[in-house]
């Protein structure tokens, strides 16, 4: 029967939403996780469930338009109902979403196999199951007409199965109006180096032992793959420098063409910095090194530096925020000032040529006094931008906060549901921000007007980028994926 080899007669999906109020209910068991009631077999959904005996009763609803594929109120014996809904996406991805544990009850019949089902039509309410009741959720791309078991042997992501928070999460970004493009890379943290924007708006991007091109419009040009572990690009004439983690250098120019290799005798640990018109690692050992600007003899080295959560630079001065909340300040191998931060701070350079950080406690010119400005200790995962004409920016545990030149308060809230580690970036009034749990936005700076605000699926681990190209296009970088937005529809009114 060639019911899977779907003609989209129940429409494409346009909007998307979760099958339950995401006010209410949480994911009391995760994708993919072992569930040792089950042979630690991997669980294939997300099980939703409200607080307090809320869950019992409550309804189920489609998540998106679609056909009903399967549905059955015995499908799971004394565990409930299912019904399987078939969707077709613009791209022309088919998908199916399955919500298990459900009873039909007078007003919320299941939907009749090969119905069309509209986004937020009720499917059936929450009824008993073991170990308590919860709806089972998921999005798979194969078995459109069979309630599955809810747990597999191998890895439910190689058998067509889905994070159903991260699709969602993801299909609302790209059917949005400021959506570009989107493309997902391998690692799970993202690149472990930043991306370096060729003259045409492209990407090179270091992936898991690849180098790849993205073409402006996010398709993948080429890709080239290396044989021995790289850790960083640098950015080059003819595109970029491969650095790999036994101490060579390799240049690749902007057809994904390797060159002649070199040796260094340095071994880098982290993305590079920028620090005058060199590099700075650091090393595997725990030490810094600067490259001189030719990539291949080394500037200076610095012993004993804890691992590096945020930098900057300016005039050749490198401010580092470690892992272990220091603030190190250096310059040509040597260490200015090394001081404790109340928390996790960060570090900008001013736009006269200094350098200012920001940790529980105020903000400071690290060459000048620490100057306390009685402002509450709040830090976790802050970032720190500062305009031409003074005015800071600290957003900090979601709380954006402008100060003026003198660094009193203009404005202070909380951006709605951000969170996570913070990056700001300026570009003229409008100030811009991503965060490790996907967070997108943009203020705009005199008047604190929040003008466009989107989200990605975020990873606390995720390693976070942007640059807003000269094509109006907002690249973003965010865990295992890279997105492009419209940045003048995305700012909206604003724009
Ligand atoms: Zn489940």
């Amino acid at each position: 029967m060639p019911v899977a080899s779907a003609q989209p007669q129940c429409g494409i999906v346009e909007s998307i939403a979760y099958p339950v109020d995401r006010g209410a209910f949480s994911i009391m068991q995760d994708f993919a996780v072992p569930n040792y009631r089950f042979r630690g077999m991997y669980h294939t959904g997300e099980d939703y469930a409200a607080g307090r005996g809320g869950t019992l009763g409550q309804p189920v609803r489609a998540i998106a338009a679609g056909r009903v594929t399967f549905s059955s109120p015995l499908a799971w014996g004394r565990d409930g109902g299912v019904v399987i809904i078939e969707h077709t996406f613009p791209d022309g991805s088919i998908f199916y979403s399955q919500y298990g544990h459900m009873v039909e009850v007078e007003g919320a019949a299941f939907p009749r196999p090969f119905t069309c089902v509209s986004e937020g039509d009720i499917l059936g309410v929450i009824g008993e199951a073991r170990p308590a009741p919860h709806l089972h959720f998921e999005i798979r791309n194969n078995n459109f007409d069979l309630a599955g078991p809810g747990y597999t042997e191998a890895d439910p992501f190689e058998e067509g199965y889905r994070r159903p928070s991260k699709m969602l999460t993801n299909w609302q970004f790209a059917l949005s109006e400021a959506h570009a493009w989107h493309l997902d890379v391998i690692d799970e943290t993202g690149p472990r180096t930043p991306p370096i924007v060729l003259f045409d708006n492209s990407l090179l991007y270091l992936d898991t032992g690849r180098v790849s091109r993205v073409t402006s419009d996010g398709r993948v040009l080429w890709r080239t793959n290396l044989e021995r572990e790289a850790v960083a690009l640098l950015p080059a004439t003819n595109a970029a420098i491969i650095t790999y983690a036994d101490g060579r250098m390799q240049p690749i120019n902007d057809q994904g063409a390797l060159g002649t290799s070199w040796e260094t005798g340095i071994a880098p640990a982290s993305a590079p910095m920028l620090v005058g018109s060199g590099f700075v690692f650091r090393t595997g050992d725990g030490g810094l090194v600067a490259l001189n600007s030719d990539a291949l003899t080394a500037a200076w080295r610095l012993a004993d530096v804890p691992p590096i959560v945020r930098w900057a630079s300016s005039g050749g001065v490198l401010a580092l925020v470690t892992t272990s909340d220091e603030l190190i300040v250096a310059a040509n191998g040597e260490v200015i000032s090394r001081q404790a931060l109340a928390g996790a701070g960060s570090v900008t350079p001013t736009p006269d040529g200094a350098l200012m950080a920001y940790a529980a406690g105020g903000i400071f010119r690290i060459d000048a006094p620490y100057a306390l400005d009685g402002q509450p200790a709040r830090t976790s995962g802050s970032a720190l931008a500062l305009a031409a004409d003074g005015r800071a920016f600290v957003l900090d545990d979601g709380v954006l906060t402008a100060f003026a030149p003198d660094l009193g308060i203009l404005y202070q809230y909380a951006v709605p549901g951000v969170g996570g580690v913070f990056d700001l970036a300026l570009h003229g009034d409008i100030l811009r921000f991503v965060s490790t749990h996907g967070d997108i936005g943009a203020v705009r700076t005199s008047d604190g007007v929040l003008c466009g605000l989107t989200r990605v699926f975020g990873d606390d681990r995720a390693r976070l980028w942007s640059a807003l190209g000269d094509d109006g296009i907002l690249r973003v970088g965010i865990a295992d994926q890279f997105v492009g937005i419209d940045w003048r529809e995305f700012l909206g009114a604003c724009g």
